[in-house]
């Protein structure tokens, strides 16, 4: 189903043919010299196919690239930092913070708990030229492709795929972090979002971590013309 490791599609197309790179919002990011705005990678995919694991090994190969801390209004799992693995919050902070814009999307994930990117990080890394990660769902995908244009960012949107559904609920179930309920509504979630990968630029399948984190990086390294090592 997968044998290749990249496939276009629309998503892009039908935002850079819409992309206004003279906005001007104080927020947007202003297009270089070169012309380009700020480039942005999206990197979405079903619950447990271990968008985490894959980044942590592309990050300690490539410190130089961010990726964004979401903020959410679900608990802390064990060893998650607040700051680093996510901003926690409480549904009442999170609702002030959406109010005021301070998020780039936001989105009701697994039909439990709020997520959003906070707008800010992200201009700020974008406009220094930092290769920048945003991992979010597909809801959260559909939103910053509604709102790229706008800010000016191109946005390359990546899907990282499991090998195999059955391979996607063994992951789950083996991380056990989640009860059985959970489990059934990120099973539901993880149907639709496979469904999607044909809206991606760009799909990568786990098979296995290190290959996924060097695709990862072929793709940044495209993106950014950076050397492939
Ligand atoms: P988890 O609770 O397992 O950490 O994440 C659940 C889902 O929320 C994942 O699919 C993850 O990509 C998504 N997610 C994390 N942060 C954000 C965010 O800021 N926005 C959106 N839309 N989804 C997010």
């Amino acid at each position: 189903m997968h044998d290749e490791p990249m496939s276009h599609s629309s998503m892009r197309d039908q935002e850079r043919g819409g992309a206004n790179h003279d906005v001007d919002e104080p927020d947007a990011v202003k297009a270089n010299a070169s012309g380009h705005a700020g480039r942005l990678m999206v990197l979405t995919g079903p619950t447990a196919v271990g968008k985490g694991t894959v980044e942590a090994a592309l990050r300690a190969k490539h410190p130089e690239v961010w990726v964004s801390v979401s903020a959410t209004t679900r608990a802390p799992r064990p060893g998650e930092i607040d700051g680093t693995t996510y901003w926690f919050m409480t549904e009442d902070e999170f609702a002030a913070k959406q109010r005021a814009g301070y998020f780039l999307e936001t989105a009701v994930v697994h039909n439990m708990a709020h997520y959003g990117t906070p707008l800010q990080p992200v201009l700020d890394h974008v406009s220094a030229g930092v290769p920048t990660i945003l991992e979010i769902d597909l809801q959260g995908a559909h939103r910053v492709k509604q709102e790229a244009a706008r800010l000016g960012l191109d946005v390359v949107y990546v899907f990282l795929a499991p090998p195999s559904y059955d391979e996607l609920v063994r992951r789950l179930i083996g991380r056990g972090t989640e009860n059985e309920e959970q489990r059934r509504k990120r099973l539901e979630t993880a149907r639709l979002e496979l469904e999607s990968e044909h809206e991606f630029d760009v799909t990568i399948v786990n098979t296995t971590v290190r290959k996924a984190a060097d695709e990862l990086w072929t793709v940044i390294a495209r993106e950014y013309a950076l050397p492939l090592d």
